[in-house]
């Protein structure tokens, strides 16, 4: 655990947060500033920095984290949703504890901005 880190002080359950699936080694919980109808967020309660990392070091929990979002996705807007990794500051990641976001319910433009 990273004492800094918003995620882990979640996993740690010293933050609130709004649970919608869990499995041993993954978090998937509500954003708290959607932007989707279904906006959920699915991460792995050990801390890696982004998804190049979690993939290099443990690609079995990362292919968790996509099924973990999946079946979400599947459960909340029928199997169709885009799932998004910001990877550095400037594509968008402004939490640096890997998660994906589930993003779906409404159409969807290309390309993002
Ligand atoms: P990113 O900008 O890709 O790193 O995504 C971080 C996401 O975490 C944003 O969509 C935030 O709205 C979300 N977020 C930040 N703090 C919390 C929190 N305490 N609970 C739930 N979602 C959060
Ligand atoms: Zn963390």
């Amino acid at each position: 655990m990273e004492t800094d880190c918003v995620f882990c002080q979640i996993v740690a359950g010293d933050l609130p947060s709004n649970v919608v699936a869990e499995t041993d080694r993954v978090l998937a919980i509500v954003d708290i500033d959607p932007q989707a109808p279904t906006h959920v967020l699915v991460l792995p309660k050990e801390h890696h920095n982004d998804v190049g990392s979690v993939a290099a070091v443990d690609p079995k929990l990362l292919a968790e984290m996509i099924e973990t979002g999946t079946g979400i996705a599947e459960n909340e807007c029928d199997g169709e949703f885009r799932l998004v990794f910001n990877t550095g500051r400037d594509a968008g990641q402004t939490v640096f504890h890997v998660h994906g976001h589930v993003l779906g319910g409404r159409s969807m433009q290309w390309p993002p901005g």
